[in-house]
């Protein structure tokens, strides 16, 4: 049986681009015991691999340059020599960027396909619905009349936080990067008001007026002059829940910004930096509590599908200039 897999060509000095990325044949060998031989159905591409292709001290460790790239991937088992498993389940787990791959049974998990779209697995009820279901629930803590304000509103974090944060019965306010995606916070998933920070002349004042009780709570998912803005807005005791810096992922050089800790210190602000992974403990509850809400309707989802296997890098790269409505899938099939 032959495979083709993405590995990485190079590493990237700022913006990456396909060229950091080849495409290789490779042959799979016999299944063993407890293995099982998959095709990939539906795979993720997440901002946070952007930090994978750099060669530095993380929370996750480097890609391998002339390695597969690897990351969370719904799968159907073609092959099974698992107890666990039968030719046709449907599985998740963290594969290579391959058409086909082996993988031993315990790295992976069945899924319910029948109820929910695959790709939710990789979206709402994967990693990034996890985060903002701890990111929210457990550190920007919104009470009922509160303002909450998301960075990276429209994504598939953002999305979501923005929902949970609307259930518990706050004013939210989403920042993202078209009028497209503003109008579809507000339309299809009840956001309050939405600002479109690329044609916003003074982000700090557009902030200011969309937000007139202030900021309780901010969701940062993007960092750099958005959160500068944001900050300069914080109520006495908000809360920001610290996610993603996606602004800063593709900088040769550190940025300087305002220096913002007399803010908070002044305004008694917590600042809490969090991984999902923190919560891997917890993820069985919040798991369950997003599947409810997905289930009876509560919160609803969105995902930009690119079809072929090929373009998974094309599919990476577009995170990085707002290709995507909520999460960036690609469909091998
Ligand atoms: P998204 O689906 O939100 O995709 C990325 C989005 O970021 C783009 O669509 C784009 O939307 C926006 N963006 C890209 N570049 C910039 C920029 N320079 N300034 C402002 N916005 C930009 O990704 P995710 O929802 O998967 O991830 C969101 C953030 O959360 C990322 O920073 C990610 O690293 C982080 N994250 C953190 C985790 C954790 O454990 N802490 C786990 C998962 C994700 P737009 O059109 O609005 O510009």
């Amino acid at each position: 049986m032959n495979s083709r897999q993405f590995v990485l060509a190079s590493r990237p000095h700022g913006f990456p681009s396909s060229e950091n990325f080849r495409i290789e044949n490779k042959g799979l060998d016999e299944l063993k015991d407890n293995e099982v031989l998959l095709k990939s159905w539906f795979i993720s591409v997440d901002p946070y691999m952007r930090g994978r292709m750099n060669n530095l001290k993380s929370y996750a460790s480097p890609f391998e340059v002339n390695q597969p790239i690897k990351g969370n991937i719904v799968a159907r088992v073609i092959e099974s020599k698992s107890k666990t498993f039968t030719e046709g389940d449907i599985v998740v787990g963290i594969l290579s960027w391959a058409t086909y791959c082996i993988e031993k049974a315990e790295n992976l998990r069945k899924v319910d396909t029948q109820s929910v779209p695959p790709g939710y697995y990789l979206g709402i009820l994967g990693m990034p619905g996890l985060t903002a279901y701890f990111g929210i629930m457990d550190i920007g803590k919104p009470k009922a009349g509160e303002t909450v304000v998301i960075s990276g509103a429209a994504g598939a974090v953002g999305i979501v936080a923005g929902q949970i944060a609307k259930i518990q019965g706050s004013y939210v306010v989403g920042i993202t990067g078209s009028d497209e995606k503003c109008k579809l916070l507000k339309e299809e998933f009840r956001f309050d008001e939405a600002v479109n920070y690329k044609t916003a002349t003074i982000m700090r004042n557009v902030i200011a007026a969309v937000c007139p009780n202030g900021v309780d709570v901010y969701y940062d998912n993007v960092g750099g002059e958005i959160t500068d803005a944001v900050i300069a807005n914080l109520n006495f005791h908000a809360r920001i829940a610290l996610c993603g810096q996606i602004s800063q992922y593709n900088n040769t050089r550190v940025s300087m910004g305002p220096a913002i800790l007399p803010i908070l210190l002044t305004r008694s602000i917590l600042l809490q930096g969090f991984i999902v992974s923190n919560y891997s403990d917890r993820f069985g509850e919040a798991f369950a509590q997003l599947t409810q809400w997905v289930n009876d309707g509560t919160i609803k989802y969105k995902e930009t599908i690119i079809h072929g296997f090929d373009k998974l890098p094309d599919a990476f790269l577009g995170l990085f200039t707002g290709k995507n409505q909520g999460k960036m899938l690609i469909e091998t099939e």
